[in-house]
């Protein structure tokens, strides 16, 4: 029998969530799609270190994907993730259907903070709406003490913790790091896309944040410069390169000098794969974590 308890409807999620607050339990969220790996694992790790309860939810939202994106071929696999989830003492699943989560004639969303207007935002028209509108009914639905976010989604974190702060949501946020593959690959649902010649391919994500820091620490300061080399270490495996940039980790901003922390963002696009990468940087070029 399982331990976890799963939980589709939101009234009785909010009750769940309630009930343990009642009981002096601090709660724990950590928001997800899906298809677990080691990363979101780490996220749920992280949630049990600072919380009495941890909650994960698995809910492929449709509304931040385009129309011509991945929604239908994202990934599923309900009982091999709760049975991840299981073996790490997660307390509850809450995994709602699409009707559940967006009852016909619910028609409000969530207007994003600014900085969801550049890189993704350009990217993908109406991506952080959906994020923004999913995450705030979740905050709604677990009023969690506290919710983990992955630094591999940097730029939806930055969104998240503005949101969170113009809204006056009252759980705490947490940003965590990045988990990898040994050689680099950060770890993504999507991955599972990649045929063997793109996984190496993808690779040049990583090298191209590497070659990031080996600038940075040679002295270079120009951020034009900087992204002509992300651009060289990528250009020759990518079938599309969305975006290679350094800015500033709390603005997205391109400062005309490098004189502070920097983040190095890409999004490109290997064998029909979207993906995307980051590192955060001192102004030495030492990889710095958190956000
Ligand atoms: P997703 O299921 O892709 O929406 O991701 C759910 C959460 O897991 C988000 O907060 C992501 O940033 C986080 N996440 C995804 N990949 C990783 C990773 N490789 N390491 C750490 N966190 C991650």
């Amino acid at each position: 029998m399982s331990s976890v308890t799963i939980i589709e409807s939101p009234e009785e999620m909010f009750r769940w969530t309630r009930q343990q607050q009642a009981n002096q339990k601090v709660v724990g969220l950590v928001p997800t799609m899906g298809a677990l790996h080691e990363g979101h694992l780490s996220l749920a790790k992280a949630a049990r270190q600072h919380c009495d309860r941890v909650v994960v939810t698995i809910f492929v939202n449709p509304t931040q994907f385009g129309p011509h994106e991945d929604f239908e071929r994202y990934p599923r696999n309900l009982s091999a993730d709760v049975e991840l989830l299981e073996a790490l003492g997660v307390d509850c699943v809450f995994a709602p259907s699409v009707e559940a989560m967006y009852p016909e004639g619910s028609t409000t969303s969530v207007a994003p903070p600014s900085v969801a207007k550049p890189l993704e935002g350009e990217c993908r028209p109406g991506h952080f709406e959906g994020v923004c509108t999913v995450v705030l009914k979740l905050f709604q639905i677990i009023p969690a003490d506290l919710a983990c976010f992955g630094q591999k989604d940097f730029q939806q974190a930055l969104v998240i913790q503005h949101m969170a702060r113009d809204l006056n949501v009252g759980t705490r946020i947490q940003i965590c790091p990045t988990l990898r593959e040994p050689d680099g690959l950060a770890m993504s649902s999507r991955n599972a896309y990649l045929k063997e010649a793109d996984r190496e391919r993808a690779l040049c994500l990583s090298r191209a944040l590497r070659r990031v820091g080996v600038e940075l620490s040679r002295g270079v300061r120009s951020p034009v410069q900087i992204e002509q080399a992300m651009k060289s270490e990528l250009s020759p495996y990518v079938d599309q390169l969305d975006y290679a940039v350094v800015v500033d980790p709390e603005t997205l901003e391109c400062p005309p000098s490098i004189a502070g922390p920097v983040v190095g963002l890409i999004a490109v696009h290997v064998g029909g794969t979207r993906l995307i990468d980051n590192s955060v940087y001192s102004v030495t070029g030492e990889s710095t974590y958190p956000i």
